[in-house]
């Protein structure tokens, strides 16, 4: 059983930071020791992540993830902070979270004021789940080969075709789709729809289980006739709208890998501290404290590169794609060796069902994947540098 409380804050004090986001990081932390996130049953992860997303809806904490139901731009470093935090406590929490923001980003950005009125209230206060419906089973770090495709119809548009990995799948009520529609070859030829989990011929073909639990499922559309107005932008803009949507929330997955590794190198000094080996504790080896230094100075590294991104991005109003590549590449990998090196300091403690470090083992491996696996973020960080050369 950990004993610890929460996540120091050092770092508030980098720059990066206003005194609105010392405050973020204060309710979060307030949050969390209320008891809302460890007082959820984890046992049934649908039944949790329902749970989750109500709890942080009637805290009001979801607005940060949606600009507050789209009256304000998003800010990125208070996202950042609140999926650091979620994830430091919780990985289902920082699931919950996050996913109420990428599964309606497109909407805030392209969707239709009686769309945003529609769906951004019910998803900020928790009543609604969404979810981001981009990858298929021969389609997902190339987007281009994209086969899912929505044909235009009078008023309407008709979806036909199955998308797959998508979280929140099978518990969410509004799913952000991505088809092709034919405009040109490749992701010039994909546009982006709203469809509701009731809209007839949509269904969920399969439930996928993966190695930290949370809602994934295959979603399929068979006929499935939505009115045009639900379609995000112009037709063809599909794949802009979707990297748009990414590149606010592609910071945000580095910074759940941060909290996952401040979490891990929490742990492995409390462990190290009191661990009573050859006369001494773990932590009076030199071998333990090269570790913990290099636990430590890479997972400021990777914040430094992180919240670099998000300024950058709220208060310079520039383009983040490489800061952002460069920041989720290196948070997800560091965390990756900060969480094996915490799991290793536990010993077989480490590799324990029910440990947290366990628990963060698995949890983190599924980052390096997602929204861009670690290949396609240094292609992304290498195209950027030759295009501005
Ligand atoms: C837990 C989880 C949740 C997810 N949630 C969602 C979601 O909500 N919505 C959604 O749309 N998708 C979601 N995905 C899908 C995710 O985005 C894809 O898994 C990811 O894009 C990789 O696609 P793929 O699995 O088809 O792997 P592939 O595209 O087959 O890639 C396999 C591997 O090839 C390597 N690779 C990729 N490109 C290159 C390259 N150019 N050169 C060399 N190597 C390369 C990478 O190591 C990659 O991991 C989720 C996935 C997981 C695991």
């Amino acid at each position: 059983m950990s004993t610890l409380t929460g996540p120091t804050r050092d770092h508030l004090d980098w720059p990066f930071f206003g005194p609105e986001h010392r405050a973020v990081a204060e309710r979060l932390d307030a949050f969390a020791a209320s008891g809302a996130l460890a007082s959820v049953d984890h046992h049934d992860t649908d039944r949790a992540c329902r749970d989750l997303v109500r709890r942080l809806g009637d805290a009001g904490l979801l607005g940060l993830a949606t600009g507050d139901a789209g009256k304000t731009a998003i800010d990125s470093r208070a996202v950042c902070l609140a999926r650091e935090t979620l994830a430091w406590h919780d990985g289902l929490a920082d699931f919950a979270f996050a996913m109420q923001g990428l599964g309606t980003g497109a909407i805030g950005l392209s969707g239709s004021d009686e769309l945003k009125a529609a769906v951004l209230p019910k998803v900020t206060s928790g009543e609604w789940i969404s979810a981001f419906a981009l990858s298929e089973k021969e389609a997902g770090s190339d987007v281009a080969a994209m086969a899912c495709a929505a044909r235009e119809d009078g008023d309407s548009y008709v979806l036909d075709g199955e998308k797959t990995w998508i979280s929140n799948g099978g518990i969410a009520n509004v799913y952000t789709v991505f088809a092709r529609t034919g405009e040109a070859p490749g992701t010039r030829g994909i546009s982006a729809f709203v469809v509701f989990a009731d809209d007839p011929g949509f269904s969920i073909t399969e439930r996928i289980d993966v190695i930290a639990p949370h809602p994934l499922a295959t979603i399929r559309f068979d006929g499935c006739r939505i009115p045009a107005s639900r379609r995000l932008g112009a037709p063809g803009e599909g794949f802009k709208i979707a990297m748009r949507t990414l590149d606010i929330f592609r910071a945000s997955v580095a910074a759940a890998a941060i909290g996952f590794a401040r979490r891990a190198l929490d742990e492995a000094l409390a462990h190290a501290r009191t661990r009573k080996m050859f006369g001494a504790t773990l932590g009076d080896l030199q071998l333990t404290q090269a570790s913990l230094g290099d636990m430590a100075t890479g997972i400021d590294a990777a914040s430094l590169l992180t919240y670099r991104a998000a300024w950058r991005r709220d208060v310079q109003k520039l383009p983040t794609t490489k800061e952002a590549a460069m920041a989720k590449m290196t948070a997800t990998e560091t965390a990756q060796s900060v969480i094996d090196r915490a799991v290793q300091l536990f010993g077989g403690r480490g590799v324990r069902t029910g440990e947290i470090v366990e628990s963060l083992y698995r949890e983190i491996r599924a980052l390096r994947i997602y929204e861009g696996a670690t290949e396609v973020q240094k292609l992304i960080v290498a195209r950027e540098l030759i295009k501005a050369g």
